[in-house]
């Protein structure tokens, strides 16, 4: 896919990732982005930057991202490319609240899918649209020290794998996302701590990677390349794989993350 004069739909558009990608794809001539945040604040100073429209939307309610879609559609006729990238980190694991695993399943995994209720019969419909979801590389390998940030990114990266299986041969493109650790409000309170074991990139070099991977239109979008090294030696021996993440567990003490 070429970004130029496409209808882009971005959430969690006024921070980090999502508001990187506003600025990338404006500069490769997009046709309209609209951008979707909590954060109107946020939002407006994007969208002054970038054209973009702001679309102040919580993406753990359905009806508003049903408007968020139905608005795009209505005042632009299509979307070519839907980002659903907003998303939260919790630290802990089973002892986390309950209250606390809804609030972060709603935003990482549902958010998803009301996205794809509302969009994929208008994409089915034109046998045309792409839906990029944001990830992490903690959906394909885990988190440490944070249960519900690992297991809702699996369920994300499950949910894209199902629909690219389920709809690829119907018109539709799926791509996720899925990187380490990226500097970004999300990382700003650690930024030497487990999750950037390997290092920090910045927002721009994850849309270096999105954009090659939409141009390819190639699934699996890693910033990261060493993570697909990773997901081989996961699978290739799960247990040692295991016994090597407990040892980076161990050398960080004890860790809580974000
Ligand atoms: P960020 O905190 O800078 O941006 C996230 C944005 O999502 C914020 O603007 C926030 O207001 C918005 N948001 C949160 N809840 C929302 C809701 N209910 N409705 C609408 N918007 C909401 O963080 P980021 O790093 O840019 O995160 C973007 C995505 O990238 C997330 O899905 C995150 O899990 C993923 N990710 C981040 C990293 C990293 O290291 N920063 C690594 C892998 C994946």
């Amino acid at each position: 896919m070429e970004i130029k004069n496409k209808i882009i739909v971005i959430t969690g558009a006024a921070s980090g990732i999502g508001r990187a990608m506003a600025h990338r794809f404006a500069k490769e001539n997009a046709g309209t982005i609209l951008i979707a945040d909590l954060d109107a604040s946020g939002l407006n100073e994007v969208s002054r930057d970038t054209g973009a429209i702001a679309i102040p939307t919580d993406v753990s309610k359905e009806d508003e991202v049903f408007k968020l879609i139905e608005t795009a559609e209505k005042e632009c006729g299509r979307i070519d490319l839907l980002c659903n990238n907003a998303g939260i980190g919790i630290g802990g694991g089973p002892e986390t609240p309950s209250e606390d695993w809804q609030k972060i399943w709603q935003i990482n995994v549902m958010a998803h899918v009301f996205a794809a209720r509302a969009a994929i019969p208008g994409m089915l419909h034109r046998r045309s649209g792409y839906i990029l979801n944001t990830a992490s590389a903690a959906g394909l390998l885990t988190q440490i020290g944070s249960a519900p940030y690992a297991v809702t990114k699996h369920a994300a990266v499950s949910f894209a794998e199902w629909l690219a299986i389920t709809y690829g041969d119907q018109g539709l493109k799926v791509s996720v996302l899925c990187p380490q650790a990226v500097r970004t409000a999300m990382t700003a309170d650690d930024p030497d701590g487990v999750a950037s074991v390997d290092g920090m990139i910045e927002p721009e070099d994850v849309c270096d990677a999105v954009m090659l991977a939409l141009k390819k239109e190639s699934f699996l979008v890693l910033p990261h390349p060493k993570v697909l090294t990773y997901m081989q030696r996961k699978t290739e021996d799960y247990d040692r794989w295991l016994k090597g993440m407990r040892k980076l567990q161990s050398s960080y003490g004890n860790p809580n993350w974000p």
